[in-house]
């Protein structure tokens, strides 16, 4: 048997580890160094500490390839110009497997190779650990000597401390970027293909950013063992208590399969194994902190790589488990708060609120993946104004994907790659194109009028909020803003807007559109859009709840400001207003009312007054279906507002994961209420528009034309593809096949439909 190599006798067991890491922080923390000479220090620094003739680091570069970055001991010549792929020889194949190799004979091992530059062939034993960061390979630590031994196990340990050190310095120094080393296909890591829904369409290939990202350490090092010891049980102690509060909060039955589930879960964070190994970082000289991370890391290479569900389940527990034990060391409520995001990302997240969504940069998010979620919850209708494909019911993929790695997220169909094969990376790169050149097709035909094959021209208007894009607004096939969602802007503002702000956003909006129509709704906030600065307390049924003209009719200031803002913002032109969650007549008139007591205050301040006003209800409660007599004469617009609308007319939470896809609104009953509308507003000369998200799809906007609808608004995406499927309509065939085929009591009539538009050549894809 080969000897060992020992620690260096003349430390005792529990020292030498202090000694060695503090040596490496002296090595580190060293003012005015770069971080090249840092490196090389710390490589000479750990040579000396642990007797060893060699220390090497070697660094991931793009291209899947290992650099020798900085070397005690090696040929000077060799730094830098040394590369490896992974895979390649010892240091490749430690960075492919993530495992360590402690050698005595390395050239006898069927990956040596030698690198005649290095001089390494005096060296006759070898211990190599990887480099780990955010469950990625990011170089290989090396330690060599000239006698033929193996390491001692506590010398192999005090190298993984000291590999979480250089892994922070290189990681803090941006010597590597994770996100560059996710985008290479790495052997090690397996690509993963999930099923979920798609809530949002579209297609996007980025790097992966988590929405509570995991806890930055900065104190890697501590003087004193025993009270980092002290720390990580208090920790713990909060650990243990917030999950079993978590159980009893859940509320799950005994004997359940969720409460086995949960149950594992609470005894994994007691588990003494786990946190044993914790102590035992902390007494190499780690702080909890640095401890905490290094056992994940840790765990994370050694078990990822076994494909059992259940060891997977594991180690999603523990990548938990062990991210809330760093918050509570931290004493820090798990935020959003993240380092530098990449200019293009895949955010991934258990659930988001939209006002969550909106914390983030429009310009570079480019997909959404949720373990929850639903197409008609308010995130998603925000996706799809933003044109950010979603796709959600993954559980547990928060927990599964790594800061940086690449994902592909296919809205239409659901799926989610992560860290995919090269194979599908150029598949999705070409139905990416092929979906911008049927972008760039739909643009060269803005032209092309929207009108019906019986010659009815019909108004295609925008959903907006948000980022109004002038361009799409001169596109001469739109007829302006159907939509503008006042709240949206004000989500992610802690107070609420003044009236100037409101008016700078609203004059904006009329600047943008260049005199075409532009119909602002009333604000909506309440149900799943709450604000800080309006409490509605905690309410059982918030979607039923005080919510939106409800919250302005008894805080009529709110309202008076918001219509002072707009016609302030209008300055002369034409205002289009309407009120959202109307239930009863009354309610609009009571709206109706503020509106016009503004104006005359307004016209006392010697105001320009708005050219024409037009007033208009939003039909999104059922019991205005059976007021639209009353209402009718009343209005000089409606718009339907299908999200609610149909959420309470088959009483489906349009949040709910459970119910999504439930329910198949193409059916008679929708049918029978879209016509109800149309044919009590035509006497009254009433324009009908529709902007819930049905007038997105062709399909759907087929049936809604053939109920008479002529006004629809959709996000700019869906104008291309709805007015291609008009212009081949001709609506009064359909009327006559929804009158034969639709009223049978069937579950869904969307088969029937496809057939319709095939065999009548309309175009709906
Ligand atoms: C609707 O309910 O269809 C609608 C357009 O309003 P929101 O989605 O903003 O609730
Ligand atoms: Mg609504």
């Amino acid at each position: 048997m080969a000897n060992i190599i020992p620690i260096d006798p003349a430390l005792s067991a529990l020292q030498a580890p202090i000694v060695l890491l503090r040596a490496v922080r002296d090595a580190m923390t060293a003012p005015g160094l770069d971080a090249q000479t840092r490196l090389d220090n710390l490589a000479r620094t750990i040579a000396t500490q642990l007797s060893a003739e060699v220390c090497s680091v070697y660094l991931t570069r793009p291209g899947d390839v290992l650099e020798l970055y900085a070397s005690h001991g090696l040929k000077a010549g060799s730094v830098h110009s040394t590369r490896l792929r992974v895979g390649e020889g010892l240091v490749g194949e430690i960075a492919a497997t993530a495992h360590d190799l402690n050698l005595s004979d390395p050239e006898k091992h069927p990956k040596f190779v030698y690198r005649k530059e290095t001089g390494e062939e005096e060296f006759h034993s070898f211990l190599g650990v990887p480099l780990l960061s955010s469950h990625k390979v990011i170089g290989v630590l090396v330690v060599q000597s000239k006698a033929a031994r193996t390491y001692s196990p506590e010398l192999v340990e005090m190298l993984h401390a000291v590999a979480l050190v250089v892994s922070e310095l290189a990681i803090g120094n941006k010597l590597v970027d994770v996100f560059d080393i996710a985008a290479q296909q790495h052997p090690s890591l397996q690509s993963l293909q999930f099923s979920g829904k798609g809530l949002a369409s579209g297609t996007a290939m980025a790097p992966v950013v988590l929405h509570r990202p995991r806890i930055e350490i900065k104190e890697l090092l501590a003087d004193d063992p025993a009270e980092e010891e002290k720390r990580l049980i208090h920790a713990l102690v909060a650990l243990q208590q917030s999950v079993d509060a978590m159980i009893s909060a859940a509320g799950i039955q005994e004997g359940t399969e969720q409460h086995d589930i949960l149950e594992t879960y609470r005894l994994f964070s007691q588990d003494r194994g786990w946190i044993e190994r914790i102590t035992h970082a902390i007494h190499t000289g780690l702080t909890a902190e640095a401890s905490v991370r290094k056992v994940q890391e840790e765990m994370h290479a050694r078990l990822s790589q076994i494909t059992s569900s259940y060891i997977q389940e594991r180690v999603h527990d523990l990548e938990d488990l062990s991210e809330r034990l760093l918050y509570h060391l931290a004493g820090i409520e798990p935020t959003a708060a993240h380092g530098e995001l990449p200019d293009a990302f895949v955010l991934v997240a258990k659930n988001l609120g939209p006002a969550e969504l909106l914390e983030y940069d429009a310009a570079r998010i480019k997909a959404v993946v949720l373990e929850e979620g639903s197409a008609s919850s308010h995130v998603a209708i925000i996706a799809r104004m933003m044109d950010v494909p979603i796709v959600g019911h993954i559980a547990g993929i928060s927990s599964i994907v790594q800061v940086g790695d690449l994902a592909i997220v296919q809205g239409d169909d659901g799926v989610v790659y992560v860290r995919p094969p090269e194979d599908v990376i150029e598949a999705v790169a070409d139905a990416i194109k092929l979906k911008d050149d049927r972008r760039a097709d739909f643009y060269d035909k803005r032209a092309l009028e929207p009108v019906m094959m019986n010659g009815e021209r019909v108004s295609l208007n925008l959903n907006v909020g948000l980022f109004i894009d002038g361009t799409h607004l001169e596109a001469p096939d739109v007829h302006g803003i159907g939509l503008f969602r006042t709240e949206l802007p004000y989500l992610a503002s802690s107070e609420f807007p003044s009236v100037e702000d409101q008016t700078r956003i609203y004059r904006d909006a009329f600047d943008k559109a260049h005199g075409k129509r532009v119909i602002f709704r009333s604000f909506d906030i309440g149900g799943d859009k709450q604000v800080p600065y309006i409490h509605t307390d905690d309410e059982e049924n918030p979607a039923m709840g005080w919510r939106a003209t409800r919250i302005g009719l008894d805080r009529p200031q709110i309202l008076l400001q918001q219509f002072r803002a707009l016609i302030r913002a209008c300055n002369g032109r034409d205002l289009w207003v309407m009120f959202p969650f109307i239930a009863e007549v009354a309610e609009f008139d009571a709206a109706k009312a503020l509106l016009l007591k503004e104006l005359e205050k307004s016209d006392d301040d010697g105001l320009k007054l708005p050219a024409t006003l037009k007033i208009g209800s939003m039909i999104e409660i059922p019991s205005l279906l059976f007021q639209l007599e009353e209402l009718m004469p009343r209005v000089d617009f409606v718009s339907i507002g299908s999200n609610d609308l149909m959420q309470f007319l088959f009483a489906f939470d349009r949040s709910s994961t459970k119910l999504s896809g439930r329910y198949d609104v193409l059916t008679g009953a929708m049918v029978r209420v879209v016509r109800r509308i149309t044919e009590a507003a035509g006497p009254h000369g009433v324009e009908v528009g529709f902007c819930g998200d049905l007038a997105t799809r062709p399909l759907e906007a087929m049936v809604l034309l053939a109920c008479g609808v002529r006004s629809l608004s959709m996000p700019p995406s869906a104008i291309g593809p709805v007015k291609a499927m008009l212009r081949t309509l001709e609506p009064s065939e359909l009327a006559k096949f929804l009158d034969e085929r639709c009223f049978d009591g069937a579950h869904s009539i969307r088969e029937r439909l496809e057939n319709f538009a095939r065999d009548h050549g309309v175009v709906i894809h």
